[in-house]
């Protein structure tokens, strides 16, 4: 029995002329995700995507699982196909869904005829092949309101399908579909999460991670790729910039007001950021900053961050709670690489009592004290390592 997996796009039914153009980006990234497990042929029809396996000993199992991670894809089902002749439809229906309603008490069967000249219109479709179910599966009753099952058949140009319920998929916008954004990285659970949730918008994103070797270990780096790695699982592969930021790091102890310094920091690190952005035609900084989460991301404090770039700043983690960011933490698999234990370098020269209401001025003159900052600035960006990590 020949096999297919239907792909429903989601919000790009919304998008009107410029589907078309929307759903050649999703199935450009639908076959990114499918490298390495086969060839498959794509075809659009309404607001489905057929994908069809161009040869039978691939694994649709893991094609499902690749889908499932593919932004843009609200549902996907798999079907069976077989002739439009409704012998057939009765014999597929039976063996294909047995699985799926064995364990279910009620269904209902829906029926999509896109090719009028079939025999049987809709309702008988679903009249006949209701029976022969209810005859096969004694268990099962019709439940056309609320069914725990709907057994879809579809007759379409040359065949007919088959399928019974569909697979969640990841929502959200293709990636590549809302232009390029530089993510700040670091290695917690917040801003992993803040890349998915953006790269979910259709955001392709540019990873910048600062490092304070030796204060910073090579393991801390490495689960930060790993980190990258992981959201690279469903937005596609990420341009990482790993920034050297020592020099800056014991420049801010050495001659900046200890209270100040968490802020200066992250200060600069937007700056650093911004520059790297722009050349690498990103629009927006995103950071996994929560409200008050630390003296770093109250809002007096986060004003002031703000104020070191001209870019937008998105922050989709900004009112969500741990325990609300852990959540989608878990979901993405970053979580449990998170909170391995490694330094990361705002830990390392962490202030006894950082200012919760900074003013921006005084944030501001405590920087400048910093000699030669412009100079290091570029010296960071020019030194930084460039990685595509996929
Ligand atoms: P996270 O879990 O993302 O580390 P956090 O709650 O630990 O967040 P902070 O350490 O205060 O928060 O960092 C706030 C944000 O600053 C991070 O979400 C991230 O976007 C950015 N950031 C922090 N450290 C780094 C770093 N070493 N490299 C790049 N970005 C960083
Ligand atoms: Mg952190």
């Amino acid at each position: 029995m020949k096999e297919i997996i239907l792909v429903k796009n989601g919000e790009l039914v919304l998008k009107g002329l410029n589907r078309s153009t929307f759903e050649d980006v999703l199935i450009k990234n639908m076959k990114r995700h499918l490298t390495g497990i086969g060839h498959f042929i794509f075809t659009k029809s309404q607001s489905t995507i057929m994908v069809e396996p161009e040869s039978e000993d691939i694994d649709l199992d893991d094609a499902t699982d690749a889908l499932k991670k593919v932004f843009g894809i609200a549902a996907l089902s798999r079907a069976a196909v077989c002739e439009k002749d409704m012998n057939d439809i009765i014999q597929t229906a039976k063996s294909y869904l047995a699985e799926q309603l064995l364990p279910v008490k009620t269904f209902k069967v829906e029926a999509k005829r896109s090719d009028k000249k079939f025999p049987l219109i809709s309702p008988e479709i679903c009249r006949e092949l209701g029976g022969e179910l209810l005859k096969t599966f004694h268990h099962l009753k019709v439940d056309v309101h609320n069914p725990n099952i709907v057994v879809t058949v579809e007759i379409r140009d040359k065949f007919a399908f088959v399928r019974g319920g569909n697979i969640k998929g990841s929502g959200g916008m293709p990636t590549g579909t809302s232009g390029r954004a530089a993510v700040l990285i670091s290695g917690g659970i917040d801003s992993p999460v803040a890349a998915y949730m953006m790269a979910k918008r259709g955001i392709e994103l540019v990873a910048v991670h600062f490092a304070s070797p030796p204060y910073t270990s090579e393991l801390a780096l490495m689960k930060v790729e790993e980190l990258v790695k992981k959201v690279a699982a469903y937005s596609g592969a990420i341009t990482t910039y790993i920034v050297p930021f020592t020099e800056i790091q014991e420049a801010i102890r050495d001659f900046c007001p200890e209270d100040y310094s968490t802020l200066i920091m992250r200060r600069i690190m937007m700056k650093i950021s911004e520059i790297i952005a722009e050349n690498q035609n990103c629009l927006a900084l995103i950071t996994g900053e929560s409200v008050g989460q630390v003296a770093s991301q109250t809002i007096y404090a986060l004003g002031c961050t703000d104020n070191a770039v001209n870019m937008p700043v998105f922050r989709p983690c900004i009112g969500m709670d741990k325990d609300e960011i852990v959540t989608v933490s878990r979901k993405i698999d970053t979580f449990e690489t998170s909170v391995q234990p490694y330094e990361d370098c705002c830990t390392v020269f962490t202030p006894k009592h950082p200012k919760t209401r900074p003013k921006p001025q005084e944030v501001e003159a405590a920087q400048n004290l910093i000699p030669r900052l412009a100079e290091m600035i570029d010296t960071a960006v020019q030194n930084s390592k460039k990685e595509i990590i996929r």
